[in-house]
């Protein structure tokens, strides 16, 4: 099994080349290279052990200010 990869503040993001996520139709694609990838990575479903959603949204808004 891969290991899961993670943004900086412990989002869960693609395995196969480490971003975000979107849907096109109903088929979730990385953002980068548009293969299909499973339901958690990168749509902002999934964060690494001992991080929430809300910890996550909070650090992420808050760096957006800085
Ligand atoms: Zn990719």
């Amino acid at each position: 099994m891969k290991t899961p990869r993670y943004d900086d503040l412990g989002q869960r993001v693609t395995d196969c080349c480490g971003t975000y996520s979107t849907y096109f139709d109903a088929t979730l694609v990385c953002k980068k290279c548009y293969h299909a990838v499973p339901i958690g990575q990168g749509d902002g479903n999934e964060f690494k052990e001992g991080v929430t959603a809300d910890a996550y949204f909070a650090a992420a808004f808050s760096q957006e200010g800085a």
